[in-house]
C-alpha cells in the first residue's frame, strides 16, 4: 500500500479504543497525522492525562500500521494530549458554582476508619502525578484529617480576595480544609444548616481556578454533607472506600445506595486494607480479601482496585507526606497509582459514553 497521510488515517480507523470498542477516528481521538520520508507522527487525544489505556492504544496503533505498511514505515511517533471533557450530565445541571472544574468526584465510606481520607489524598496526588490539575477538598467538616495527611501544620491560610480563600499548594495539588480555618483541638459540632453553610463556603469560596479534578473527602456515613454536596455541586460521580469484612461491606452498601439515591453515579469501589504482606513475603488475608470486590459485583458497580495494609502508607500519612508513597521502591507506588488510573479511566468512559447520547425528537 502506498504510504501517505490519508493511508495512515485509514488504517487508524481499524484501531479501536480498548474500552469503548469504537475506532479512534470515529471517537475523534486522532488529532493530527503527518507523514514524511518513512516517518509517521500521530497525535492522539485522550480524555485524561491519567488514561490507563495509553500503552495499549500505542501498541495497537503500532501493530496495525506495521501490518499495513511493513518496513516502508520506518518510524512511528505517537504523542498523547489530554482534553478532559465535562460530561453532558454535568452541563445539564443548573447553575454551576465551579465552572473552572471539569470533574468533581466525592470519596465516601460507610463508616470511619476504613481509609477513606487516605485513599482520597493518594488518588488526588496520584492523578496530579499523571499530569492532571487536581484540587482536594476536605469535606469531612466534623473530623478534618487533611491538615495531618498533607502536613499542613506550619502553613497559614491566606485570602485571595475579599471573599475568596487561597487553597494550599502542596504535593502537586491544591487543597482546602476547615481544619486550618478553625482553632485546632476545638470539636466541630455542626448541625444541619450550619453543616450545609460550612461545606458550601469551603467548596465555593476557595479559589480553585481551573481544575481537571476536584476530589472531595466526605465525612463517613450517610449524613448531611453528601446531601448538601449533591444539591450545590454538579458531580461526575462518587467512589466508595471499603475494607473487606462483612460488617464493613454492609455499611458500604448503604453508602453506594445513598449516592444512587442522590442521583450520583458510583464510579467504583476501592478495597482498602485488602491483605497484608509479611516480612516472609507471604500474603495474609487478615480481613477476608475480596469482600469489597464481591460487594461491588453484587451492586453492579465498578471495582477500582485493592490497596493492601502497608506500614509505610500509615507512616507517610501520619508524617503528612503522601509524595513519599509514590517514590516508594516497593509495590506501594504502583498499587496507589493503579487506583488513580482506574478512576480516571472510569471518568473517561462515563464522559465519552455520555457523548454518544444523541438528541432525538419524536414527532406525533
Ligand atoms: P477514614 O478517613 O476512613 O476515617 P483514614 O484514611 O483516616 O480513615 O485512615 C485511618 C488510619 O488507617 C490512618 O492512620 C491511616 O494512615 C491508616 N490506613 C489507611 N489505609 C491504610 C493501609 N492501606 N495500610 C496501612 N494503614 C492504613
Amino acid at each position: 500500500m502506498t504510504l501517505s497521510k490519508d493511508a495512515i488515517l485509514n488504517e487508524l480507523r481499524k484501531v479501536n479504543d480498548p474500552e469503548l470498542h469504537r475506532d479512534l477516528v470515529t471517537l475523534n481521538m486522532v488529532k493530527n497525522v503527518a507523514y514524511c520520508d518513512g516517518a509517521a507522527s500521530i497525535t492522539i487525544e485522550l480524555t485524561t492525562p491519567a488514561c490507563p489505556l495509553k500503552d495499549q492504544i500505542r501498541s495497537d496503533i503500532e501493530k496495525t500500521l506495521k501490518a499495513a505498511f511493513g518496513d516502508t514505515l520506518k518510524q512511528i511517533n505517537i504523542d498523547f494530549t489530554a482534553q478532559v471533557r465535562a460530561s453532558p450530565q454535568e452541563k445539564a445541571r443548573g447553575e454551576n458554582p465551579l465552572p473552572g472544574v471539569k470533574h468533581i468526584i466525592a470519596i465516601g465510606a460507610g463508616k470511619g476508619g476504613v481509609g477513606k481520607s487516605t485513599i482520597a489524598v493518594n488518588v488526588a496526588v496520584g492523578l496530579a502525578r499523571e499530569g492532571a490539575t487536581v484540587g482536594l477538598l476536605d469535606g469531612d467538616i466534623y473530623g478534618p484529617s487533611l491538615p495531618t495527611l498533607l502536613g499542613l501544620d506550619n502553613l497559614h491560610a491566606r485570602t485571595e480576595s475579599a471573599n475568596m480563600i487561597s487553597p494550599f499548594a502542596v504535593h502537586g495539588i491544591k487543597a482546602m480544609t476547615i481544619g486550618k480555618l478553625v482553632e485546632p483541638e476545638k470539636p466541630l459540632i455542626w448541625r444541619g444548616p450550619m453543616a450545609h453553610g460550612a461545606f458550601r463556603q469551603l467548596a465555593t469560596q476557595t479559589a480553585w481556578g481551573e481544575l481537571d479534578y476536584l476530589i472531595i473527602d466526605l465525612p463517613p456515613g450517610t449524613g448531611d454533607v453528601p446531601l448538601t454536596m449533591s444539591q450545590i455541586l454538579p458531580l461526575t460521580g462518587a467512589v466508595v472506600v471499603c475494607t473487606p469484612q462483612k460488617v464493613a461491606q454492609d455499611d458500604a452498601r448503604r453508602a453506594v445506595r445513598m449516592f444512587q439515591q442522590l442521583d450520583i453515579e458510583v464510579l467504583g469501589v476501592v478495597e482498602n486494607m485488602s491483605y497484608f504482606i509479611g516480612d516472609d513475603g507471604k500474603e495474609y488475608d487478615i480481613f477476608g480479601r475480596g469482600g469489597a470486590e464481591t460487594m461491588a459485583q453484587q451492586m453492579a458497580v465498578p471495582f477500582l482496585g485493592a490497596v493492601p495494609i502497608n506500614m509505610k502508607l500509615r507512616e507517610n500519612s501520619d508524617a503528612g507526606n503522601p509524595t513519599a508513597n509514590f517514590e516508594d521502591k516497593g509495590k506501594l507506588a504502583a498499587e496507589l497509582a493503579a487506583v488513580a488510573r482506574n478512576l480516571a479511566g472510569q471518568v473517561s468512559v462515563m464522559s465519552m459514553a455520555g457523548a454518544f447520547v444523541q438528541p432525538t425528537i419524536s414527532i406525533s
